[in-house]
């Protein structure tokens, strides 16, 4: 088939990851009358990293009725922030819902993305093969777990496992546990085990800063009100959002704010007034500005650090022997189970696979320095390939599905202009890519994440990578494209 006659047509459209972003995908590609629609999946199940994230005590610390699809509220919610499971199920329940389930393609791996006379070529892990005329990246953003390279954590003996891989065949009552960490996650599993277990060691590199939060459960009545009068979950939804928004979302951009100083203040009396030993308080006491990594948010991690069975480790670690974690002080902690709450590699998104845009460009190559990308969801050179949750979007700043459903709607206009036979080739122009990272890089310098601390915000530059503008900035970029940010090819 020659080129001009490509479009306007049905165009077959390929998702990759039937996680929130995917689903969603799915779910508007469809409303918008696309249907030749699949979605690859390398896993046997949907649901991302709710679905991958199964340790105890997982919830989201962002408020359940927010972290919820616009156009399907869910009275149901548990508590005011939803433990890991409900989430799981809430997806599920969406999915079969919307009928999604047919499109997906699961344990399918997409190895290869190859940009050719117009169209993806796509090269699956068993060896098949797709074509599409679009490609979205719905590939998650803290997937792939970051093991620590410390000596010896091969020889350890007994179970050890990522937070992201946990081993539920695995007894913990009544075992020596040990978690290698102290980010939000090892902050829930902290609280979750505590107790449970005969000996809790928890090894901090660094310490964190806590915000307080309380997360009643929602009693059947309020339930059955919201089933009642859904108005009330959108007022809610409201509510939340300009909360999140004001303070936080629009704080942390701008380390000198009063709302940030608000929230340091927070923190720091919560450090004060919750922990009553003064040597333990200091070692939880960061010597940084409190957000500047992730703020994590917790209504009981001091109260769980300070019960008898809780050990807070700060002396480093010197190595991982066969019985345990030898830490520099010369101690041997010696342990039954060891986790590695150690955090994602939050660089690589669609990678491993290898994309390769019009005219070669390598993906890899491109994003040597750092993955970078109009507005978090288009490259230059890698037409008709979209990302969900790309690089530097507000990822952390509020709900990541606020932003895809943003982003969905940005980029099916986008594809409008295909379907109609404005193009058949578009993706951000160079020009305009490299002057929206330069403002970004030059904006992310006000924020707190660049206040002098290590954390996953952070590219090999030390420069923040997540959105370093306001709720109402994205949201305005989002509302439809400048056409003049992108190169469209007829
Ligand atoms: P993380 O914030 O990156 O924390 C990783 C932890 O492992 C840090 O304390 C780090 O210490 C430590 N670590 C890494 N390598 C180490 C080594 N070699 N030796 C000793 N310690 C080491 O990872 P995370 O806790 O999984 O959280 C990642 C993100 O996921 C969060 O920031 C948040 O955005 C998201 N999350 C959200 C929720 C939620 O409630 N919504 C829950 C969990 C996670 P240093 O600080 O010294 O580097």
């Amino acid at each position: 088939m020659g080129k001009q006659e490509q479009f306007p047509r049905n165009p077959r459209i390929v998702v990759i990851g039937a996680g929130m972003a995917g689903i969603l995908t799915v779910i508007k590609l469809e409303e918008a009358g696309y249907d030749d629609i699949i979605v690859y999946e390398k896993a046997a199940t949907l649901g991302g990293t709710w679905r991958e994230n199964t340790y105890p005590g997982i919830a989201c610390d962002v408020p359940a009725h927010l972290y919820t699809y616009s156009f399907e509220p869910n009275p149901d919610w548990s508590h005011v922030f939803a433990p890991g499971d409900e989430i799981q199920a809430y997806f599920e329940h969406v999915a079969k819902k919307y009928n999604v389930l047919p499109r997906v393609r699961f344990n399918a791996e997409i190895t290869d993305c190859v940009f050719n006379d117009g169209r993806w070529q796509l090269t699956l892990a068993d060896g098949s093969r797709d074509v599409a005329d679009f490609v979205i990246a719905a590939t998650g953003v803290l997937h792939h777990p970051n093991y620590p390279d410390i000596e010896g954590l091969d020889s350890f003996e007994r179970a050890c496992f990522h937070t992201a891989r946990w081993d539920h065949s695995v007894p913990l009552d009544d075992q020596r546990v040990g978690v290698i960490g102290t980010g939000s996650t090892a902050i829930q599993v902290t609280s979750a085990l505590v107790e449970r277990v005969a000996s809790y060691s928890l090894f901090q590199r660094t310490a964190q800063w806590i915000m307080p939060i309380e997360n009643p459960a929602y009693s059947e009545q309020e339930r059955e009100r919201f089933r009642r009068e859904p108005e009330l979950i959108a007022h809610m939804r409201k509510e939340f959002n300009h909360m999140a928004i004001d303070t936080l979302a629009n704080a942390v951009i701008d380390a000198d704010s009063p709302a940030m100083q608000k929230i340091e203040q927070t923190c720091r009396e919560n450090l004060e007034n919750s922990v009553q030993d003064a040597e333990l308080r200091e070692k939880l006491r960061p010597h940084y500005r409190a957000a500047c990594k992730r703020i994590i948010f917790s209504e009981d991690f001091y109260r769980a650090i300070q019960h008898p069975n809780a050990e807070l480790v700060t002396a480093g670690i010197e190595r991982i022997e066969p019985a345990g974690v030898r830490t520099r002080d010369g101690r041997l902690h010696e342990l039954d189970v060891l986790v590695l709450a150690t955090g994602f590699k939050a660089d690589r998104f669609i990678r491993p696979a290898r994309v390769i845009g019009r005219g070669g460009a390598d993906l890899d190559a491109v994003w040597a320095d750092r993955p970078i990308a109009y507005l978090s969801l288009s490259i230059p050179e890698f037409p008709n390939f979209f990302m969900l949750n790309g690089p530097n979007g507000p990822v952390g700043n509020f709900s990541l599905i606020q932003i895809a459903e943003f982003q969905v709607s940005y980029i099916l206009q986008l594809l409008e202009k295909i379907r109609s036979g404005q193009c058949r080739e578009i993706s951000a122009s160079a020009s305009a890519t490299a002057e929206f990272d330069r403002e970004r890089v030059a904006a992310a310098k006000k924020s707190i994440w660049a206040t002098g601390c290590k954390s996953w915000y952070l590219d090999k530059f030390g420069v923040p990578a997540s959105w370093p503008w306001t709720y109402a900035r994205f949201a305005e970029e989002m509302e439809a494209p400048r056409l003049e940010a992108f190169e469209l090819v007829s």
